[in-house]
Parts: structure tokens; sequence; C-alpha cells
């Protein structure tokens, strides 16, 4: 079989890929080993996960506010067999869009494993060999184990494995509480399961701007999860049809399971790329630039295997560029403006530069403005004043450098500061342009107004003659 552009993986970096080279005018091919298409994040990642939030998020207005609002249903029971029914049927929804999208742009998809033989070449396990002008690949990443005693257990699972449960565990220990695992953390507390986080590093989520770990810490403790920061789990041992975890200096939590979200490695190995002159690195994965080339110009990357980010919309954004650049044309990937949404609840959203990234690059010219949710009608309604929304500026020129907020659904809301940040927007902009009332969105200009110093829906800043 011979195309014009090879997509190795129909996930984020691959899928659109293929839809976009074949937009182009290409002959494409996707060769995917699995039965669905759409990946790691469409079948065990992003969309079946989100579903589970979905649930939980119902579970918790049903617990907390339904009466407040005045509708009465009593105590809420979760049905776990109906929430995997759900969670199901939107996986396959959404893997099916993709296989009839495919369809639709005349991409073929050959279902098998893949490996380049030479340059031009990929052989398809159960298939015939594919000739290709170009390739893009996106074969995505798979969790890690750290060489832990007694991880093996088939009781240590990881995020695939734990979204096949067909039963609510009593006690789940969470060793990481990286993004993965405090998802996870808040699901499952939600489902009525007792929830442990082990985390080696003095914070959860600690890539994140330090005010929302500290938030998010804050309220999954206010919640009831147990958390152990800056604790190293040393063993893990099966005892009485459960698990006994061990961590920092001989402590240890009891668990039905063990969901171990350290984080995902990049599959590289065994697709033949070394032996074709492909540079890569087995922990960070394949070296492209910002066209996603790779050492080999006709063969481009995008996605986990190739990213620094393990995001679906960063995937999503380098299969595009592949695309473009595999078909002759020009582009290039922006990573200024990446949104990092975290689905816990509290939801985390950020995009830009957290607070520390832009006092190291700024030094003192860095102001930044924080407006809480209690302040914000629509959040008071919705019952939901957890948290808030905090700007970052630089306060020679006013340009915005960062967002991030803390609360209910800032996943959705963050869009508003990545579009911001694209364009190079200044805090007048964010400040002085209209919110919809009432709406959460006015959280983001007010903050924007604390940073310059003139909120309206905030008690102006104590004078230092008060302070003192
Ligand atoms: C539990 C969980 C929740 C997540 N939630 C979010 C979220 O909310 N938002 C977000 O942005 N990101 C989220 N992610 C991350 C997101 O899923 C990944 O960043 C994204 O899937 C990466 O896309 P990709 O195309 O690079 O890789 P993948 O989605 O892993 O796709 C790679 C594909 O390549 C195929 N493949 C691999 N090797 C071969 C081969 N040799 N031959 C043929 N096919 C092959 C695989 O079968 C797979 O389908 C989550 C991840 C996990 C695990």
């Amino acid at each position: 079989m011979d195309c014009d552009v090879l997509v190795l993986g129909g996930g984020p970096g691959g899928y659109p890929a293929a839809i976009r080279a074949a937009q182009l005018g290409a002959k494409v091919v996707c060769v995917e080993k699995e039965s669905e298409l759409g990946g790691t994040c469409l079948r065990v990642g992003c969309i079946p996960t989100k579903a589970w939030v979905q649930t939980a998020y119902a579970m918790k207005e049903a617990a907390e506010s339904f009466a407040k609002f005045g509708v009465q249903v009593g105590e809420p029971q979760l049905d776990f067999g109906r929430a995997n029914e759900w969670k199901d049927a939107v996986v396959n929804q959404m893997t099916s869009g993709v296989a009839t999208l495919f369809k639709a742009n005349g991409v073929e998809w050959v279902r098998g494993v893949g490996r380049f033989k030479d340059p031009n070449t990929l052989a398809v396990d159960g298939a015939e060999d594919v000739t290709f002008k170009s390739a893009i690949v996106a074969t995505g990443s798979s969790p890690l184990r750290p060489p832990i005693d007694g991880i093996d257990s088939r009781l240590c699972v990881d995020s695939t494995a734990l979204l096949a449960q067909r039963e609510v565990p009593r006690r789940l220990a969470i060793l990481g509480g990286g993004v993965i695992g405090c998802e996870f953390a808040s699901i499952f507390h939600r489902f009525g399961t007792e929830v442990t986080v082990v985390e080696m590093l003095p914070r959860l989520i600690p890539m994140e701007d330090e005010d929302a770990s500290k938030e998010l810490a804050k309220l999954f403790q206010k919640r009831g999860i147990a958390l152990h920061l800056e604790q190293q789990c040393k063993k893990v041992e099966e005892r009485d049809g459960g698990l006994v975890v061990h961590f920092g200096e001989d402590q240890t939590v009891e668990a039905d399971l063990l969901l171990v979200s350290v984080g995902r490695g990049p599959n590289v190995r065994d697709l033949g790329l070394e032996e074709i002159g492909v540079d890569l690195d087995p922990r960070k994965g394949i070296a492209a630039d910002e066209h996603r080339r790779t050492t080999v110009p006709h063969i481009y990357a995008a996605g986990d295997c190739a990213g620094y980010w393990q995001l679906a919309h960063t995937a999503f954004r380098e299969g595009e560029v592949a695309a473009e650049n595999a078909t002759g044309h020009d582009a290039v990937v922006d990573n200024r403006a990446v949104p990092r949404p975290i689905y816990t609840d509290p939801e985390v959203a950020a995009v830009g530069l957290t607070e520390a990234e832009a006092r190291e690059q700024y030094g003192d010219d860095v102001a930044v403005g924080r407006a809480p949710w209690v302040a914000i009608a629509r959040a008071v309604m919705q019952d939901s004043t957890t948290g808030w929304v905090k700007t970052i500026h630089e306060t020679r020129y006013g340009e915005l450098l960062g967002i991030v907020m803390v609360g209910a659904h800032v996943t959705d809301l963050i869009e508003a500061g990545v579009v911001a940040i694209d364009a190079e927007a200044t805090i007048e902009t964010v400040a002085d342009g209209m919110a919809a009332h009432p709406t959460l969105s006015e959280a983001i200009k007010e903050a924007g107004l604390v940073g310059l110093g003139r909120p309206i829906h905030l008690p102006p800043r104590r004078r230092a003659a008060a302070r003192a």
C-alpha cells in the first residue's frame, strides 16, 4: 500500500494529523493497533475519567446543594454500574466519532502494530507494508512503574486498570499526587472510598502554581482525603486479601487497591526509529523541533511520544502542525498559551507563567490580583464559592503573564486566559473589558481590577498605615 502521509497511532497526536493532511489533499493512511481510534485520551484517559468526574459532581450537588436550591431528592446513592454504563457510552460515542471522521475525510485506517523497516516503509503486523513520502509518529505514552518491592501485585493498578473496575474499592491508596493521582483521589472520595495519597514531593500537582497546590491540598484535607506529602513509598505487601503500603519512616496504610500514578513514559521502543536515524531519548521521547520535525526531515512526531506536556490538546495542535509541514506548508507550534486543566473538585486551571516563574523572569516588576469566588454573584447562587482567580502581570507594560484559577467550572473558563495570552493582552484589557453579568467570567475581570489596585466588588486593600 502506498500513501503520501503515514500516521502511526490514532490518538490525539495522530488522528487530527491524519484528518488535517487529508484536508490538504494528501493520501493518508493511519496505522493504529487498538480496535478503536482515539488513543489513550478517548479510550482510557481524558474521556472516561471526566465521565466519572461528572458522576462525582452530580453526587456532590445532590448531597450538598440541591436541598439549598429547593430541590428535594433524598440521600444520593451511587449506582456504579450505571455510572460505568454512562462512561462506556460516552467513550463509544467519541471513539466511533473519530472513525466516522476518518471515513468522511478519506483517511484509511489500517489496524495493526507498525514498525519502520526503512525511512519510507512501515511494516504492519497482519497487514501489508505501507510505503510513504512523509510519516508522523504519534505512538503516545504508557504508565511508569517505579522499582518498589511488591509493586507487581495485581492489586497495584495503573489508571487504565482503575478505570476498568466494576466495584468501588472501600480503601484506595494513591502513589503520586500529580494530575492523574489527584483526579482519581477526588472522584473516588466522592464515590465513598477512603482515599490516601502518598507523594514524594512537598506538594500536590508539583508543577502548578504554588498557591493552587496549597489550595487543593487544603480543600482535599477538608474533604477528608488523607495526604502524606514528602513521603516515599518503600514497600507494598499483600495481606488478608488487601494491601499494606509502607511509606516514610515506618508509616503504613491499608488499602484494597493501590493506584500507581507516578508519571508516563514515551512509547518509542521497538518502532525501528533509531535504525532509520530518528534521534530519541528513552525517557523524554523523540526529539522534534517546533515544526514537529525529527532528525529525519520527512519524519515528524506529535503528542506524548515526543512532548514535554503529555496533554491531549498539545498533541492535537502538534498533530495539525506536523500534518501541515508534512504536506509542504509552513507551520509552528507556539507553546506560550497552553492551558493546564485539572478536573479535581475543586477544579484547577492555569495558563502562561506561574507566579514563581513570573517573579523569576521579571523580578519585582510583577503584580498579582486575586478575586475570591465569594465576591462573584453567579458562584454564590451556584453554591460554589470555594477558590479564586489570580491574574499575574508585569508592571512595566502591563502584559498579562498568567492566570491561575481554583474553583468550579474553571477548566472551561481558562480559555479566556488562553486567548488573552495568545493575543499578548494587557491587564487593562482583562480588567476594563466587559464580562457578562452574572457569570463566572466576572471573576477574571475582578482579579484584573485587583491586580491594578482598583477592585469594585472587594474592599480596597488595607493601607500600610492600617496594617501597622
Ligand atoms: C487517566 C488519564 C487522564 C487524562 N486526562 C487528560 C485530560 O483531562 N486532558 C488532557 O489534555 N490530557 C489528559 N490525559 C493525557 C492524554 O490522554 C494524552 O496526553 C494524549 O492521549 C496523548 O495523545 P497521543 O496521541 O500522543 O497518545 P495516545 O493517546 O496514547 O495515542 C497513541 C496511539 O498510538 C497507538 N500505537 C502505539 N504504538 C503503536 C504501534 N507500534 N502501532 C500502531 N499503533 C500504535 C496506541 O494504541 C494509541 O492508540 C490523560 C491521560 C490519562 C492516562
